[in-house]
């Protein structure tokens, strides 16, 4: 075995790649604290709380990480109770939430505390999906247009090739296949269990576009060609919707917004329309809601998702309405890719708090998107409240003066 001071001389020279300390180390948690004492001198800073860490990182180098020098610790706390009237999830349920920023887990338990007063959070998954979309290159528009037939008269064999090397992962469909100039996109749409399904899905792909290239000629230019949308904000997704399409709604008593928020109906359904409606449309958003990110993000977090997917879980549209004087309130969010088993819910931090809310795991992924769908419920209702709140706070004084 190399000595570390060696390996580490040799990575400050250039004449050893990080991911080789592996092989000059007796295992890989030494070469991780080398990996990082390198870092350190490369950066002439120390790391004294990266280095220290509970999970299993010889585990995690299978899957979830290269290159690794720690962890990082981020504040986790909960939120609840949370009662939820789901399909999947019935009851009461406390979320954990990993952030930075005060005053959000706050926020969201006050909306739980509105919803649990108001009787629960009715809450459905309204659509169930996961897509790959590959860009292919045909030799002409006719070509390209004999590819798109091709792929429309033979979905029973695609979905063979593709099946063959998932348990899991179903093809459900492939539509819409896009034609542009000699381009061919078609969007392959599988359900994946209780899997988030990426791997699982460009792994499938391949296999039934290995068929689709010997039947038709058609050269693959990319496996995604972008109109899948991955890790992107896109109207497609927003329409169509990917991942868990998931609707929560709750049905406010007026005493109990005026108590628990501190305003009216009627102010939070102007805030609504002015800000999340209209304000939104002006600026051309996607994200016609106050917060869903926030509480995405912080979810994501905590339960081992894929943090890049919090781009897609932002979009979203709130409604608010004023009905015989109580307060109809609901999100709707089409893009929430997530997972109760594979990825980094694979980790133990994640799998712990995944098991707070019993939502770890085989058949458990419905439970834990219905539970997080109330969860942007409660952080979206709060947030409303206070700002109409403050609306009408701000308006009060004005009056006053006048
Ligand atoms: P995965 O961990 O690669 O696959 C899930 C695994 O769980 C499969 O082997 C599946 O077996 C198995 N499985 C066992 N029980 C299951 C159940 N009840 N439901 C579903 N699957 C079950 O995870 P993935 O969800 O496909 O992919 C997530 C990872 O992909 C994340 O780490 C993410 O960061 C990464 N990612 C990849 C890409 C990409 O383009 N490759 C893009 C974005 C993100 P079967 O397949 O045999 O069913």
């Amino acid at each position: 075995m190399v000595e570390k001071d060696e390996i580490i001389k040799k990575l400050l020279n250039g004449d050893m790649k990080l991911h080789e300390i592996d092989k000059h180390t007796e295992s890989v948690i030494e070469a991780l604290d080398i990996r990082r004492e390198f870092v350190e001198r490369f950066a002439n800073t120390s790391m004294e709380h990266v280095s220290k860490y509970s999970l299993n990182m010889e585990e995690a180098m299978k899957r979830n990480i290269e290159n690794p020098i720690g962890t990082i610790q981020i504040p986790l706390g909960v939120a609840g109770p949370l009662k939820i009237l789901g399909e999947h999830a019935e009851g009461e349920f406390y979320v954990p939430l990993a952030t930075s920023e005060g005053a959000l887990i706050a926020s969201i338990n006050r909306g739980c505390s509105t919803i649990k007063a108001s009787g629960g959070a009715n809450v459905r998954i309204v659509g169930d999906k996961m897509t790959r979309a590959p860009v292919i290159k045909a030799e002409s528009v006719t070509h390209a247009v004999e590819i798109k037939k091709w792929i429309e008269s033979n979905f029973s064999e695609l979905k063979k090739a593709a099946e063959v090397t998932t348990r899991h992962g179903k093809l459900v469909k492939i539509d819409p296949t896009v034609v542009v100039g000699k381009y061919v996109y078609p969007r392959f749409v599988f359900t994946t269990g209780d899997s988030m399904g990426m791997n699982m899905v460009t792994i499938a792909t391949e296999a039934a576009l290995n068929l689709l290239t010997h039947k038709t000629g058609a050269h693959i230019i990319a496996l995604s060609g972008n109109f899948c949308v991955d890790k992107k904000p896109s109207a497609l997704n927003l329409i169509e919707g990917r991942g868990k399409t998931l609707v929560a709604e709750v049905k406010i008593p007026r005493e109990i917004v005026e108590k628990k928020l501190k305003t009216t109906p009627e102010a939070v359904v102007e805030v609504n329309t002015a800000k999340n409606l209209i304000g939104s449309a002006i600026a051309g958003s996607m994200g016609f809601n106050a917060q869903y990110a926030n509480i995405i993000g912080a979810v994501f977090l905590a339960t081992g998702q894929d943090e890049a997917h919090i781009v897609e879980g932002s979009l979203g549209i709130t409604t608010a309405e004023a009905v015989d004087g109580d307060l109809y309130f609901s999100v709707t969010l089409p893009d929430v890719p997530v997972a109760t088993i594979g990825g980094g819910t694979r980790l133990e931090t994640a799998r712990e708090c995944l098991e707070i809310m019993d939502a770890h795991g085989s058949g458990k992924v419905g439970k834990f998107s219905e539970i997080l769908a109330g969860a942007v419920l409660a952080g979206e209702l709060s947030l409303m409240g206070a700002l109409a709140a403050g609306h009408l706070a701000r308006a009060h004084k004005e009056l006053g003066r006048g």
